[in-house]
């Protein structure tokens, strides 16, 4: 099962994953303990509704 790195947007592994991180009552994983760092300082930056503009895979 793969998850994405909600910092980066890098695709991890769960099992690969530096780090583990609950917020809201969801987890999300990281690649890196610099990138769970980011997310704790300030999660709401990070979790966005999938409507934003941009790019569409
Ligand atoms: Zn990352």
């Amino acid at each position: 099962m793969k998850v994405k790195d909600p910092v980066c947007g890098m695709k991890i592994k769960i099992h690969e994953a530096a780090e583990k991180f609950e917020y809201m009552g969801k987890e999300y994983y990281f690649c890196s303990k610099e990138c769970s760092e980011k997310f704790k300082s300030d999660p709401n930056k990070f979790i966005q509704p999938s409507k934003k503009h941009g790019c569409c895979h």
